[in-house]
């Protein structure tokens, strides 16, 4: 017997029909003898529909008073789901953030959660209750409604498995896992048995969107084990994501392959070779509130160095005008850039304990005459930059070099 924590997103949750189905799933479990909390989302398209309202009425709606009203997706889903086990003979109870006192910061629409009390969803619990808890809000320690930011309800999920000190903590969406690399891309993508919180991390920053990114930083924080499953499947095992990928014999090198196409590059070329020179390009971009990727500065020719690094595509024009008065000011040659790049990155806690993974990749991109244009590395990613038409042929071709395409079915 075990205590799970099961988060369902908007779509799990989209229909009366899909909410009666949640609810018969969680008596599934709890007659297996677990017992249960389950957060929800608000239904999917909901949220949407009421920032939207919010928009009609002024372009800068009061933070407050957004939270106070957004938080109410939530609030309906928990309600129907109360009422859906009710129906099915299980007793359940639901609650909105405040009321199982969740307390978080004062940052509207981007709060961070600060405590949670656990006792009355154990005295719940203990009374053989399942408790439903409304995702995505909090109260504040003046008891203002807070909201955590778009996709907050797994945050919750998994803030309340660790205050529950939870077996597990269960993401219900609508895909099955995790997989190596995007099925769209990639038809021969596999679902992952086992990924680590560190991997799951650069796979979801790198573009895979099955989890908010924060709720992975927080699982693997208080070490609570998250599995992804499908809500639309019977059974599966899901993907689970914990501290270590158990069997390290077994382990892959590679775990996936993550791919992004929203860069864009910009180089600086002849930059003075001087101390301070990094800092009076990149200070200006940071001041504009441009988050910068990867960074490649050239080994000094001629006292002059070339400098260039990637940005979110959205942000080019910007960095592009900020740039140029930046290169006049300090006497640089000239600017360019690219904004049809894709980034592709092998990811792999494996790769610690392998040496060669780097050259394979480069001699794969090789045979399919792909031009590599930037490289960065950390311990357990290996990140290329190249040109955006060539980046599906790159992904497909990797996957398929470290032997991450699923077997062939017999028919
Ligand atoms: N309903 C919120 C959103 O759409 C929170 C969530 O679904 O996780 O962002
Ligand atoms: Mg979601």
């Amino acid at each position: 017997m075990a205590l799970i924590v099961q988060k369902y997103g908007g779509t799990s949750v989209g229909t009366p029909e899909r909410i009666l189905a949640v609810a018969e799933r969680v008596k599934r479990w709890r007659e297996q003898g677990h017992d249960l909390v389950v957060v929800v989302s608000a239904m999917s398209g909901e949220t949407n529909r009421l920032i939207a309202l919010a928009q009609a009425i002024t372009s800068d709606p009061d933070p407050r008073e957004l939270d106070q009203m957004v938080c109410t997706g939530e609030q309906v889903t928990i309600a129907l789901l109360a009422m859906a086990l009710q129906s099915i003979g299980v007793p359940a109870r639901s609650y909105t953030g405040g009321q199982v006192a969740i307390t978080t910061d004062h940052s509207y629409t981007k709060a961070r959660i600060e405590q949670i009390d656990d006792a009355r969803m154990r005295a719940d619990l203990a009374a053989g209750r399942v408790v439903v808890v409304a995702g995505f809000q909090g109260v504040d320690v003046e008891g203002n409604v807070t909201t955590l930011g778009r996709g907050g309800s797994d945050t919750t999920g998994v803030a309340l498995a660790a205050a529950l000190k939870a077996d597990e903590c269960q993401i219900y969406t609508d895909v099955d896992g995790v997989y190596t690399t995007d099925p769209r891309v990639v038809p021969e993508a596999r679902r992952l048995d086992r990924i680590t919180f560190e991997e799951m991390l650069e796979m979801a920053s790198l573009g895979s969107k099955v989890l908010q990114i924060r709720s992975v930083e927080f699982a693997g924080k208080y070490n609570v084990p998250l599995r992804v499953l499908s809500s639309f499947k019977e059974g599966g095992e899901g993907t689970l994501i914990t501290v270590d990928a158990e069997d390290t014999m077994e382990q892959p090198v590679i775990s996936g392959i993550a791919f992004n196409r929203d860069e864009a590059k910009l180089t600086v070329r002849g930059v003075p070779d001087i101390p301070g020179i990094a800092y009076r390009i990149l200070g200006p971009v940071g001041e504009a509130n441009v988050e910068i990727d990867m960074i490649v500065q050239n080994v000094a020719a001629d006292n002059t160095t070339d400098f260039t690094f990637t940005v979110h595509r959205n942000d080019y024009r910007k960095v592009m005008s900020i740039l140029e008065s930046v290169a006049k000011e300090i006497g640089a040659r000239e600017v360019s850039g690219d904004d049809r790049i894709a980034k592709v990155s092998l990811v792999g806690v494996g790769m610690r304990s392998h040496a060669g993974v780097a050259s394979q990749m480069f001699a794969t991109l090789a045979r399919e005459n792909i031009n590599i244009q930037m490289i960065s590395t950390s311990e357990i990613k290996i990140s290329v930059v190249l040109q955006e038409k060539y980046m599906e042929l790159a992904v497909r071709a990797l996957h398929t070099e470290f032997n991450l395409d699923a077997p062939a079915t017999v028919e």
